[in-house]
């Protein structure tokens, strides 16, 4: 995910959520895959940020997922629709999807009869559902129907509505995951891994360049297994590959990904990150957890030493690398003994920064449907003590930045104080200097300050 906790479940993913406590309601009509649908609209959700609401009144977005089968199912969804009209109109910013079998088969009727209703998506198009309520909130109402079966589609990239920035873009280069970790959806709602060819990825980038972007950032579930799907000039092509051309794209400054699989990556990678001047030096692993056990029960594919070794691979090939990690706490049957590995090998990577989540069963994932499920308290104090040893490690990693001259991109000026602007090195750490550069300016800064979750600088 970008491999997340959570399982990469939308374009926009490795990144962190993006609604954090908002709340959805998905309303069900029709039959048992259906309601299997919902589950699945309900873990995407989920991992964009979202809680649950039991009643639509208290949800600022509610999808419909709806059914063909009994004319009753249809009069119930108008009727239901109304009702989500009124609500509408006292909260302006509620926001109604409607999915499924009627949405695929009747979506102009859906949009005559309900023209209130922002997102109309298809059932090939259900993994899509927090892509198409971003499209709808940047660019309005937004009607999405593939009629291919889904493993045909050709992966595509952000919508517009995903480019946050002039100067910084997200291109996706695989959809979907072969992998099966047992707490992730993705493999569920995604389908099996497919690469986008190698020239469709470069053309994008050039358009991107062309408009002004300097800085790419390529996606997939597991991008070490980018090209296993794919023929080109009769082999298989390869992300080390893949990399090092977008990386000589001209006026490109700077390439990231995410996220490799530790099980997959390879010398390769490192070599080329090493040897391709864009190519930052930032690395996102994903540990999930320090212990073997768990690890397998999560079915990661590694051991607590492979990870290392792993780890000091990368480290060994690529100088001055920047890592970041994401880690589960409290997942089903973790031990005392379990989490004490966690803290030793979190302790041992000196991660520069970690995305560290608490347990929360997906529906679909075989995880849900464990037991030995660790207490809520327990979970609690074991994630705390994980924050604070992360936190000294990140802010330890700051300090030997300081009086270093590191390069660095302007984002955009602070939310604080607007004669600050935020700034990230190449390693991804975020820098605030005091003047003003416009968005995507790159120069070197001089590091003076180091605070928990972030440096200062000035211009070198
Ligand atoms: S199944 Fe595993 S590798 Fe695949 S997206 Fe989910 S967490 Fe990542």
């Amino acid at each position: 995910m970008t491999e997340t906790l959570l399982g990469m479940p939308s374009l926009r993913t490795r990144r962190e959520p993006t609604r954090p406590g908002l709340r959805y309601h998905v309303r069900t009509y029709g039959c048992q895959m259906n309601e299997h649908d919902s589950e699945r609209i309900a873990g995407l959700l989920e991992a964009d940020g979202m809680v649950p609401a039991d009643d639509p009144s208290d949800a600022d977005v509610v999808v419909v997922n709806t059914c063909t089968i009994r004319e009753n199912a249809d009069q119930r969804l108008y009727g239901f629709l109304g009702s989500l009209r009124r609500l509408k109109q006292e909260r302006p910013g509620m926001r109604i999807l409607v999915g499924g079998c009627t949405a695929q088969k009747d979506r102009e009727l859906v949009r005559e009869r309900a023209g209130w209703v922002d997102v109309v998506f298809g059932t090939h198009n259900l993994h899509r559902v927090v892509d198409l309520l971003d499209h709808a909130e940047e660019w309005g109402p937004v009607t999405e129907i593939w009629e291919e079966p889904r493993s045909e589609v050709e992966p595509v990239s952000g919508l517009p509505a995903h480019r946050e920035s002039a100067h910084s873009a997200w291109v996706t280069i695989t959809v979907g995951c072969n992998n099966s970790c047992t707490f992730c959806i993705v493999p569920v709602v995604r389908g099996p891994e497919r690469s986008r060819r190698p020239g469709d990825v470069l053309r994008e980038v050039r358009e991107l360049v062309a408009e002004g972007v300097v800085e790419v950032t390529l996606l997939g579930q597991n991008v070490n297994s980018y090209g296993r799907d794919l023929e080109v000039n009769g082999r298989r092509p390869l992300f080390a590959e893949l990399l090092r051309r977008v990386g000589e794209v001209e006026g490109l400054r700077r390439v990231r990904f995410t996220s490799p699989h530790p099980k997959d990556i390879r010398e390769d990678v490192g070599e080329a990150m090493a040897e391709t001047e864009a190519v930052c030096e930032q690395l996102h692993l994903p540990l999930q957890s320090g212990s073997d056990r768990i690890l397998a029960a999560m079915h990661r594919g590694y051991t607590a030493e492979r990870f290392l070794g792993k780890l000091e691979m990368m480290r060994r090939l690529v100088p001055d690398l920047s890592v970041s990690t994401d880690v589960i706490v409290g997942f089903p049957g973790e031990t005392e003994e379990d989490f004490a590995r966690t803290l030793e090998v979190v302790a041992e990577a000196r991660f520069d920064t970690a995305f560290m989540f608490q347990f929360s069963p997906r529906p679909g994932t075989r995880a849900a449907e464990m037991e030995d499920r660790v207490p809520a308290e327990v979970v609690q104090e074991r994630f705390e003590r994980l924050v604070e040893l992360q936190r000294a490690i990140t802010f330890e990693r700051n300090r030997e930045r300081v009086g270093r001259i590191l390069e660095v991109m302007v984002e955009g000026p602070s939310k604080r104080d607007p004669a600050v602007v935020t700034a990230r090195t190449r390693g991804n750490q975020i820098v605030h200097l005091r003047g003003v550069w416009a968005p995507g300016t790159v120069f070197d800064a001089r590091i003076v300050r180091a605070a928990p979750h972030h440096l200062e600088g000035v211009p070198a």
